[in-house]
């Protein structure tokens, strides 16, 4: 039992060899992809994989020089990200596997999410960074924890620019109603399937003008 347990747990941090896991690597460009979330995981410790995966055209990453951790601060296996799903997003530190898993959402969700409510394509993300050496923030229970940001293994969006010049503000348009909410919604939703913690507006004030998106330990969709 306590074998089964802490393999699972290994599985799930990523700490397996992905050989031995018996998983395939990841084509970003499967949207059916099976055990998606474990083999995002299987990227975090392998820089071989990292770099066979973070390929063109999904995505467009440069491998960083690691920041060795202090005081639960710095960064391993990270990419620059310059272009995710065919759309332009910028962020100069951020892991292996969450850039993996936002070239997913943007080629998976975000895109065919934005073809059926607003009937033109994103070209462009607008974010609120990546890296970050702080607490989580917004929340009393978990004020004393290092946020993901510490870690550059989340990555924080606030609007979405799109091909005929719109832009679509979670911060103006998640409370409002018609497409341009349903979109937000759709791709908030769909981001469930390929990062573990999702938070949005109706988390808490903190999250009011972005979406939070990471691939920690947690599991959370709200
Ligand atoms: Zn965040």
């Amino acid at each position: 039992m306590l074998i089964a347990l802490s393999l699972a747990v290994a599985t799930w941090s990523g700490i397996i060899p992905r050989q031995i896991a018996n998983l395939a690597p990841l084509d970003l460009a499967d949207k059916h992809a099976w055990f998606v979330d474990l083999r995002l995981a299987a990227l975090s410790n392998n820089r071989a994989l990292c770099r066979t995966t973070l390929t063109s055209p999904l995505i467009s990453a440069r491998p960083i020089a690691d920041k060795p951790f202090v005081d639960g601060c710095g960064w391993r296996n990270a990419v620059a990200l310059s272009g995710a799903g065919r759309l332009r997003v910028t962020i100069d530190e951020l892991t292996c596997e969450t850039a993996a898993a936002t070239a997913m959402w943007v080629a998976h969700v975000l895109q065919p999410a934005a073809e059926q409510h607003l009937q033109v394509p994103v070209v462009a993300l607008q974010t609120m960074g990546g890296y970050s050496c702080r607490n989580i923030v917004g929340n009393k229970l978990w004020q004393d924890f290092r946020s993901q940001h510490a870690t550059a293994n989340a990555i924080d969006i606030s609007a979405f620019e799109l091909q005929d010049g719109r832009v679509i503000s979670i911060k103006k348009h998640w409370a409002s109603t018609g497409p341009q909410a349903d979109f937000l919604r759709a791709v908030h939703n769909g981001a469930c399937r390929y990062f573990r913690v999702v938070l949005g507006p109706d988390y808490n004030a903190a999250h009011r003008d972005h979406f939070h998106l990471d691939r920690g330990y947690l599991k959370s969709c709200k």
